[in-house]
């Protein structure tokens, strides 16, 4: 915990953390070496972890990177970072975010972009860590943490992954509990573990992972010991490739990449295969309806009564006030979602665009259902490209089409994983993305140690 906390003091110029919580540290340290001393510790005593700021912590600040939320401090600990600190974990300090998940870059957190540790070969510029868990991927790669907790809606996880270089499971929709994380679209929402290998990802996901009542989508079904399962043996498995993930102008390296994923798997046993999942053009434009519209629900509750921040101009009446509230702790991305979930959501404009959101994705999560029939998981890039700049994706649609490959498996609920598969030419770090079965876990981990 001592050398984490120094590295941290010098690594902070990449914006990591919104909060550092060195006392609480140093308080859970000395804790875990008791338990160890006793032998009642935990199975993750000791380990130093990161919990992205859109987890509740109780007593402690938790902003989503919305300056709506400044200063607002829970009064519970969300179900996940309760179970990972029950489990003996030592918890550094609360990481950045792009405000209420909203993002692909960490650019729209209020709390200051995150940096990633990493830059090009023969240049100097800064890139981006990937979003929204730009925070607990730039934390783990530095090494300032071992572990971290990330949040995937439509690839927050997987993208910021491939982006650092490190691994990042996004289980099955509901094997995580979502009480306590702060909510963006609470159909897509999916906690996980974001670590340096699939096997400390396996350790975190185990303690993630289980049946919480107080989520009414939590799925009440055993949680294996995903690390035991581990054997990277992947003899009897067919490997799918969805042929429309072929897109056009695909970048060369991320082609290479894919081939050489598929090579991989073949040497640890699998059989390749083509398959087909036909609505995959149509995931993107669905996602980007139904997230906004559930998250334009969902934001509805800072009103500036309940939670943090309160502006009441001179002479104002209730509504003057949630508005001003709203406009002056809102960012622009939250705006924008907030506009177009509202919208689609209208009275006028619900079947257009809501309820034909709802059949695409029930179209999306079809194509996998059949396609589990040709093969027993999936490998696709995680993202069309290595990290980027700084403002290289200033038009927000152009920021959108980066979640080309994770969005899918989201709308679907399926496990998926972004495990580090090499260097573009500039020497970046490329990720390979692992889709499974509904519970298949251990299948997408076995694939992921084959790769790694
Ligand atoms: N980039 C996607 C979005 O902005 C996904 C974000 C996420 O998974 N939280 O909605």
């Amino acid at each position: 915990t001592a050398a984490h906390l120094t590295a941290m003091e010098t690594a902070r110029h990449l914006n990591a953390f919104i909060l550092e919580t060195p006392e609480i540290a140093q308080n859970q340290a000395a804790a875990a070496d008791i338990a160890l001393a006793n032998g009642s510790a935990g199975p993750l005593a000791g380990i130093p972890l990161g919990i992205k700021d859109l987890f509740c912590t109780q007593g402690v600040q938790t902003t989503a990177g919305s300056k709506i939320l400044e200063g607002f401090i829970p009064q519970y600990e969300s179900t996940v970072s309760g179970k990972l600190l029950g489990a003996g974990a030592v918890m550094l300090g609360k990481l950045n975010l792009d405000e209420f998940a909203m993002g692909s870059s960490n650019e729209t957190s209020a709390y200051g972009r995150v940096l990633s540790p990493w830059k090009a070969r023969n240049s100097n510029a800064d890139l981006v860590p990937g979003g929204s868990s730009g925070g607990s991927a730039s934390a783990v790669s530095a090494r300032l943490v071992a572990g971290a907790t990330g949040t995937d809606t439509g690839g927050s996880i997987r993208q910021p992954a491939a982006f650092v270089g490190i691994s990042g499971i996004k289980p099955t929709y509901g094997r995580c509990s979502r009480w306590g994380v702060v909510a963006f679209a609470s159909s897509l929402d999916q906690p996980g573990p974001m670590a340096r290998t699939v096997e400390d990802c396996a350790l975190l996901l185990t303690t993630m992972c289980g049946y919480d009542a107080k989520d009414s989508t939590s799925l009440n079904v055993p949680v294996p010991d995903f690390a035991a399962l581990l054997t990277g043996d992947l003899r009897g498995k067919r490997v799918g490739v969805p042929r429309e993930y072929r897109l056009d102008g695909m970048d060369e390296t991320i082609a290479k990449l894919w081939e050489q994923g598929l090579s991989w798997l073949k040497d640890a046993g699998a059989e390749i295969v083509e398959v087909s999942l036909p609505h995959t053009k149509y995931a993107l434009p669905a996602y980007y309806i139904i997230a906004p519209a559930e998250a334009s629900s969902n934001l509805a509750r800072y009103d500036g009564v309940r939670y943090g921040l309160r502006v009441t101009p001179p002479g104002a009446n209730l509504a003057d006030m949630y508005a001003a509230t709203r406009a002056a702790g809102f960012g622009p991305e939250v705006k924008r979602r907030i506009m177009i979930g509202t919208y689609v959501l209208s009275a006028g404009y619900y079947d257009a665009y809501y309820t034909q959101a709802q059949k695409v994705r029930a179209l999306i999560a079809r194509d996998f259902d059949r396609a589990w029939a040709h093969c027993d998981l999936l490998l696709t890039p995680t993202a069309p490209s290595a990290a980027f700049e700084f403002g290289a994706k200033a038009d927000p649609l152009e920021m959108y089409l980066n979640d080309v490959f994770t969005v899918p498996s989201s709308l679907a609920g399926l496990p998926a994983m972004s495990v580090p598969a090499g260097l573009s030419p500039e020497g970046l770090p490329l990720g390979l993305h692992i889709i499974g079965k509904p519970l298949d876990e251990p299948t997408v981990l076995n694939a992921g140690l084959a790769i790694e």
